[in-house]
């Protein structure tokens, strides 16, 4: 079996493989950490996380159809050239807590997003097909857009005091 190192992306094909990848993983994540948002009360954080979702999942769709008619190459899942262990744009789920405010979810997203940013990033720093890094700048430039979104919304949601997650009631707990 050839190693991850050994397959790098050189086709445009592949990159919009795993733009796609990344797009969509990013898309099902925020609507996940969207869901557990509402579950827990905090519908701000529940619709800002519903709003990310829906612009990745538009983004995914447009990739999709830029695919049709194009030999799409197979990659095992472990064979995707990530930087990071999972997809480079999903969020970290296992930072969402339930009383976190806007300020944390979007410094989640920030990351997510510059994750992915890094990644086109360094696609197109390292691609030799001209055709291929004019994508991958074109898809690192999309990401810079997010991150600026992201941004700006966190100008709007400060960092919260240090008792942001006291609860005078918190969920019950059954040993
Ligand atoms: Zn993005």
């Amino acid at each position: 079996m050839k190693k991850q190192s050994e397959q790098p992306i050189s086709t445009v094909a592949d990159l919009l493989l795993h733009a796609y990848t990344i797009e969509r993983e990013a898309s099902d994540r925020y609507l996940l950490l969207g869901d557990q948002m509402s579950a827990h009360n905090n519908p701000v954080i529940a619709d800002l996380f519903y709003r990310l979702a829906t612009i990745e999942g538009r983004h995914a769709d447009e990739i999709k159809s830029r695919m049709q008619g194009m030999a799409i190459p197979e990659r095992k899942p472990w064979t995707f050239q990530w930087l990071t262990p999972e997809s480079p744009e999903a969020a970290d789920i296992t930072e969402a807590h339930y009383l976190m405010k806007p300020y944390h979810a979007l410094k989640l997203a920030l990351m997510g997003e510059e994750q992915a940013h890094r990644f086109f990033s360094a696609v197109a720093e390292h691609s030799r097909d001209p055709e291929l890094r004019r994508l991958a700048e074109e898809f690192a430039g999309e990401e810079l857009s997010h991150i600026e979104m992201v941004e700006k919304l966190l100008a709007e949601h400060p960092e919260p005091g240090p008792d942001w997650d006291y609860d005078a009631d918190p969920p019950a707990v059954v040993d």
